[in-house]
């Protein structure tokens, strides 16, 4: 099976780090409380900031997330088992989009972690569905909802990993939300793969 992967989120808890960085950034730093939902996937629409906080925030924890989340629970296991087992896997992720120095910092992440498993890297990807399409993936995995709506209501099996409080969907053929890359495994071994 061709598996596609996005990276934050899924391989790197870099998602996770953000959220509770913006909430210290919030309480400690801008004294302020200002959430509108904390279902939003994008800190943007997460709190009302103004565009120098959200600028000043960025500035100061952006580079840190990258460099200092951690794996996914269960993803580096999971992935390797997967990729022993035969499955092709193709990183699809938008890092890299707005800075390009990430992808270098990624690739010697993977390197120091013995972890250069893929076979093919997509970066600064904002349209993946169409990536997914042209790659002939059979079988997407991502946190972003609105990314696996779209790739989901192209035909293409969609893993919609939820690790926040983020919104709920309902499954549907091609869509699964799931919780850890435990689910993430027993789903493609019991349910894809018959
Ligand atoms: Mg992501």
């Amino acid at each position: 099976m061709k598996i596609g992967v996005d990276l934050d989120g899924v391989i790197f808890d870099t998602e996770k780090l953000y959220r509770i960085y913006a909430e210290l950034y919030e309480v400690v730093e801008l004294k302020k409380n200002t959430i509108i939902d904390n279902r939003n996937d994008r800190f943007q629409t997460r709190y009302n900031w103004s565009d120098e906080e959200t600028k000043q925030f960025v500035k100061k924890y952006h580079d840190d997330t990258i460099k200092n989340a951690n794996f996914m629970t269960g993803a580096k296991t999971v992935l390797k088992m997967l990729k022993e087992e035969g499955h092709e896997l193709v990183i699809i992720t938008q890092r890299g989009y707005d800075e390009k120095k990430y992808i270098q910092i990624t690739k010697e992440i993977f390197k120091e972690n013995d972890f250069e498993i893929f076979d093919k890297y997509y970066w600064g990807i904002v349209d993946k569905e169409k990536v997914c399409t042209e790659e002939k993936i059979d079988l997407m995995i991502d946190d972003y909802i609105e990314n696996c709506k779209k790739i989901s209501n192209a035909g293409i099996k969609t893993i919609y990993l939820k690790d926040a409080p983020s919104y709920e969907i309902d499954d549907t053929k091609y869509l699964k939300t799931l919780y850890n890359w435990g689910e993430i495994y027993r789903y493609i071994n019991q349910e894809l793969i018959k």
